[in-house]
């Protein structure tokens, strides 16, 4: 653990046998006559990693239960799958710090999460396309180019690296999608737009401004595209590739994007737009359907605390407690996977007392001792912060303060995880998957 930081732990920290007054001692119930004998894990977060891991998990015969409070970050990503922000990730990631996720995973956890998520998307008929060695690059709604290593159908059209010239497409009304200013700041970035162009839509809502999430289900109905297809066509000749906003649906995708190319004869690639982002709500809804097709049982809306099993001297967690509103419920598990996304999204919180916790059973967690030092100055360095987080080991087992395992039975994952400043070097989805994949692999042995 790096020199300037510190580990913080509670005062309710559930360590040396000593229990979180908040943390109820449970006795683990073991399975009555007629209960499942399958391992029980409740996986806690409803981001990429927690549906992603609660899939791995139920596909491998665990008996699996999710919980969250919220909507996991999914949402407000791009929707592609970053692995790291280098030309060839592949080959950087074995330059990188010990500690770091990928280094904890090893390789072949990534390969094989990466591989395991791309079938599951192909299944839903959203296939992804990419390269471990070779990333691609696409223009972003603020018109920088940004690198990624897999993407769905619509954005792989839009890869910088083939060169065909690129018109911009304007819905007039469209929150947050300034095609001039892309095409402004693009240039900079040495990316040559030809022209935009404006393109009427059909019945775009009039009483407020539209979000990606209007279009997209306009989108989704054959005879509003028929209609629009057929007032864009004689807008666009001479036009070879076309970058619309993504919204071209959500259920559809595939349909919709490969017909209205066919329709109009030329490629058309989707632009990730500022949140709510429709490719990132795609595999949102495809990882929820998969999870319940499975049998994943999802408790949506309820806040968790963790329960230590007190027979075995705190070396096992006993499950988790739900809090919601009026009544609390205890659930007892095997395994308890932690995916609750960092300080973004309630995984990690940040107190008065310049303490950051982790929400659920109060592990340690590593950041910058001084709080002033927790941001960087601009908004564009790194930010300390970003790389607070629990310290796990190669089987993702949270560490305590002597770097061994907490609990035998408690694994984390996802942005949970120290080691890593996730969206300074491009890693986000690359680790989420990676650290679930093995998590889950681990917990089941
Ligand atoms: C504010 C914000 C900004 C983001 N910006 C970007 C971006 O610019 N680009 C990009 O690609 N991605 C962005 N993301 C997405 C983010 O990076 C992903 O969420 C990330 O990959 C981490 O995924 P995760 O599944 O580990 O956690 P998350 O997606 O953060 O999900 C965490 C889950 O855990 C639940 N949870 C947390 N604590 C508890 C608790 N105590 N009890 C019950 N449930 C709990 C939450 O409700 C949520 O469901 C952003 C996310 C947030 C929240």
């Amino acid at each position: 653990m790096e020199g300037n930081k510190t580990c913080s732990l509670g005062e309710h920290s559930p360590t040396n046998g000593i229990l979180a007054p908040h943390l109820p001692r449970f006795a683990r119930s073991w399975p009555r006559i007629g209960e499942s004998l399958l391992t029980h894990i409740i996986i806690v977060g409803g981001g990429l990693t927690g549906l992603f891991a609660s899939i791995v998990a139920a596909d491998r015969g665990a008996k699996v239960t999710t919980v969250f409070k919220g909507r996991g970050g999914l949402s407000l990503s791009h929707g592609c799958i970053d692995v790291l922000d280098r030309s060839s990730p592949s080959r950087s990631i074995t330059l990188l710090p010990d500690h770091h996720p990928y280094q904890l995973t090893g390789k072949a956890n990534l390969k094989d999460a990466i591989s395991k998520f791309r079938d599951l998307m192909l299944h839903a008929e959203y296939p992804f396309s990419g390269k471990l060695s070779k990333s691609m690059s696409f223009l972003t709604a603020l018109g920088s180019v940004k690198r990624t290593s897999f993407t769905p159908p619509g954005i792989a059209r839009g890869d910088l690296n083939s060169g065909k010239s690129i018109v911009l497409g304007h819905f007039s009304g469209f929150r947050d999608f300034y095609p001039w200013m892309i095409q402004k700041r693009s240039t900079k970035a040495g990316v040559r737009i030809a022209k935009v162009i404006d393109l009427p839509l059909l019945e775009p809502p009039d009483r407020r401004d539209a979000y990606s999430t209007d279009y997209a289900l306009l989108f989704e109905d054959s005879e509003w595209r028929e209609e629009i297809i057929r007032m864009w066509r004689p807008l666009l000749p001479g036009v070879r590739r076309l970058g619309l906003p993504a919204v071209l649906g959500v259920r559809n995708h595939c349909e919709i994007h490969e017909e209205i190319e066919d329709s109009l004869g030329i490629e058309i690639f989707e632009i990730p737009t500022l949140p709510p982002s429709v490719p990132g709500l795609r595999i949102e809804r495809i990882l929820l359907r998969q999870a319940q097709a499975l049998g994943v049982k999802i408790i949506e809306g309820v806040g968790v605390i963790g329960r230590i099993d007190g027979r075995s001297r705190g070396k096992r967690v006993a499950g988790v407690v739900l809090h919601s509103t009026g009544r609390t419920i205890q659930l007892d598990a095997d395994v308890v996977l932690l995916a609750t996304g960092g300080m973004l999204n309630g995984g990690l919180v940040a107190q008065q007392d310049h303490r950051i916790r982790e929400s659920v059973f109060d592990l340690p967690v590593l950041h910058p001792a001084n709080r002033s030092d927790w941001v960087g100055l601009s908004l564009f360095h790194r930010q300390a912060y970003a790389s607070a987080g629990i310290f796990v080991n190669s089987r993702m087992q949270p560490l305590g303060l002597d770097e061994k395992p907490m609990f035998k039975n408690l694994y984390a994952a996802g942005g949970l995880l120290a080691g890593s400043d996730r969206s300074l070097e491009g890693s986000r989805q690359g680790i989420d998957l990676a650290t679930a994949y093995c998590a889950v692999n681990e917990a089941l042995g």
